[in-house]
């Protein structure tokens, strides 16, 4: 982002809006992970599953998404699913519009499809594909998009890696090295990005790190990232993974982004894992970052978080306020907030 963005996400937040839009635009996917969290049983708050919502297809679906797009002038728009390239179709139509529209989006995919080399025009798309671990483990949990499968998808495109870390993976020192050399070996790759296995409040199982874990894998992040800089993750933002945000409350991203499901409705909160996410063992990539960014000095002793919140408050005041300003342009809106701030 660039300082004019990061001045219209700040006079978004001020307007009372989030910043950052995600949306489950199908709830179909040929794969079957373990672990997957939009697939539990808790992603919807107990309000059904997401196999249960109903969803859209073709104009309906295109139009319903730009039609949202529109009223809530999202700065970053996250397409997910399911796979959202299970409505390819309506996604090649999407892009243009949505980069016409100067947002920033971002398709996260199992690569069960191919992505097409031309989608490398698009200036501000980041197309994000999910792989589980070394072949043998990803194979295993991710068929049919298998390693072989993916190399195909990929093949002239443009992409970023992004793995979700387990205790699995984390109990086998080397791996995460062996994972981070092979594919920054491959032209297609632009960077590399890791998260760490996020619980349901309660959750047990393999998945989980232990607290021992969740260091040793921080300890090479940080030594990773030197050796191989496609390893796109500053190290403040390494760090913030030993202190996670104790609450969706105290949550940058879950603060900025606004998640809808497949029914294009219903909201998925406190973030995009739904349920009840424990947040003292999250490790999102995304929330690590603007952790990271809201725990950066600005001022004297201000951080940045303590700006956003405090933004925060006064855009959740304007929303309630604002009933009489109802018509009025993006710019006339941020321009009343940010006029009522210096009087
Ligand atoms: S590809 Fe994603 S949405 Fe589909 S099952 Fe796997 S984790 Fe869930
Ligand atoms: S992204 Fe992580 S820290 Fe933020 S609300 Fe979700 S689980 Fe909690």
């Amino acid at each position: 982002m660039n300082t004019g963005e990061v001045v219209r996400a700040w006079g978004r937040i001020l307007s009372g809006y989030k910043p950052s839009l995600s949306i489950e635009i199908t709830k179909e996917c040929p794969l079957r992970c373990p672990g997957c969290y939009a697939f539990d049983a808790a992603h919807l708050g107990g309000e059904g599953s997401l196999r249960e919502l109903s969803d859209f297809k073709g104009d309906e679906l295109v139009g319903k998404i730009l039609a949202i797009v529109d009223a809530e002038k999202p700065l970053h728009v996250s397409l997910v699913g399911g796979d959202p390239l299970v409505r390819y179709r309506e996604v090649e139509r999407l892009l243009p519009e949505l980069e016409a529209r100067g947002v920033h989006t971002q398709v996260v995919t199992s690569a069960f499809r191919t992505i097409p080399a031309e989608w490398s025009r698009f200036k501000r798309l980041n197309v994000v594909v999910s792989i589980d671990g070394l072949q043998p483990e990803h194979d295993e949990r991710r068929k049919p998009a298998t390693y072989e499968r993916i190399l195909k998808s990929i093949a002239g495109a443009k992409v970023t890696i992004h793995s979700t870390i387990t205790g699995q993976i984390a109990a086998r020192p080397g791996y995460i090295e062996e994972f981070v050399r092979f594919w920054s070996e491959r032209p297609e790759i632009n960077k590399i990005w890791f998260s760490l296995f996020t619980p349901q409040v309660g959750a047990t199982g393999e998945e989980l790190l232990t607290a021992e874990q969740r260091r040793f894998v921080v300890e090479d992040l940080r030594r990773l990232r030197l050796l191989y800089p496609i390893l796109d993750m500053h190290e403040s933002l390494i760090n913030e993974m030993l202190t996670p945000p104790r609450s969706p409350e105290a949550c940058v991203f879950a603060r900025t982004t606004h998640t809808i499901s497949a029914d294009l409705k219903t909201k998925i909160t406190p973030c995009q894992f739904g349920g009840e996410p424990d947040c003292s063992q999250c490790g999102c990539i995304a929330s690590m970052g603007l952790a990271a960014v809201g725990n950066h000095r600005v001022l004297g002793p201000l951080t940045a978080g303590q700006i956003f919140f405090a933004s925060d408050r006064v855009g959740e005041m304007w929303r309630r306020m604002k009933k009489p300003f109802a018509g009025t342009s993006e710019k006339q809106e941020e321009a009343a907030v940010f006029t009522i701030l210096e009087g």
